[in-house]
């Protein structure tokens, strides 16, 4: 079979630089690429009061606030997200990761991808449940709701006992499939370009939750960022139905309701 140009890229990369080299140091670029060049749209929209009509709450953070963000950001990031892809490297080791070709089949990727985002859903809306009772809420998770008003890179402003949690549940599904290092940077992407935009405080006629059925997206989750901590649910990641099923989603779905009531008598 032919090589194609995914297939020489990716032997580009294998042939310069070692299997670790790639699972730490160039996915934490890669990491940090695609989080700060998906988050900083949102941020500049918000301190510019670009999209003003699109914006889902009328308050917006001032620019140091917005900036004491981005510094703390890379501190975690450099601090407990480095280190922990560095040591975690015999673990993926042992959970089968491969780097090498032929790349995995599309349908193998696809149907595993797929598979570690309903997997993270489920153990985060558990997880985030848990940090909503009292004393997670009070010493951890109350560092991620700082921002009432979230803002495309709150998504991963937490405290670094959440950054772990965070982790992991994004690693179980890795973790029982085996993957492949190409297969882990796919869903490693798309997670982070999921959680920037349910964090972007934007809804736009082109938002995917438009689209996609059962997605939660920055509507669904600036809900729970604007409540009461104890009166939020909305407690899933990325899809609607484990908040519909565990009734996690009932004060969000009258606010909808009322909202849309109030839009019939306008
Ligand atoms: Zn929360
Ligand atoms: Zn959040």
């Amino acid at each position: 079979m032919a090589a194609t140009p995914l297939d020489s890229a990716w032997e580009w990369l294998i042939t310069n630089f070692s299997e670790f080299q790639l699972a730490t140091v160039v996915t934490f670029v890669l990491h940090e690429s695609v989080f700060f060049l998906s988050g900083f749209p949102s941020l500049l929209f918000e301190r510019f009061g670009l999209f003003a009509k699109y914006k889902i709450q009328k308050k917006s953070n001032t620019s140091a606030y917005q900036n004491r963000c981005v510094m703390r950001l890379i501190l975690y990031h450099v601090c407990v997200n480095l280190p922990v892809m560095i040591f975690s490297y015999p673990a993926f080791k042992f959970m089968g990761l491969r780097s090498s070709l032929p790349l995995p089949h599309w349908t193998v990727i696809v149907s595993q991808v797929l598979f570690y985002f309903i997997l993270e859903d489920f153990i985060f809306y558990w997880g985030h449940r848990a940090l909503h009772t009292k004393w997670l809420y009070k010493h951890v998770h109350s560092v991620h709701h700082e921002y009432a008003t979230p803002f495309g890179l709150t998504s991963e402003y937490a405290h670094p006992a959440e950054i772990l949690f965070l982790g992991f549940a994004t690693v179980v599904g890795p973790a029982l499939t085996g993957p492949h290092l190409f297969t882990l940077w796919l869903w490693m992407v798309l997670r982070v370009l999921e959680t920037v935009e349910a964090h972007s405080g934007y809804h736009f006629p082109w938002s995917p939750s438009n689209f996609l059925p059962l997605y939660g997206g920055s509507d669904f989750h600036d809900y729970h960022h604007r409540v009461l901590y104890t009166k939020s649910g909305n407690y899933a990641s990325t899809f609607v139905y484990m908040d519909w099923l565990f009734g996690t989603d009932k004060g969000y779905r009258k606010t909808k309701a009322i909202e849309g009531e109030e839009g019939k008598h306008l």
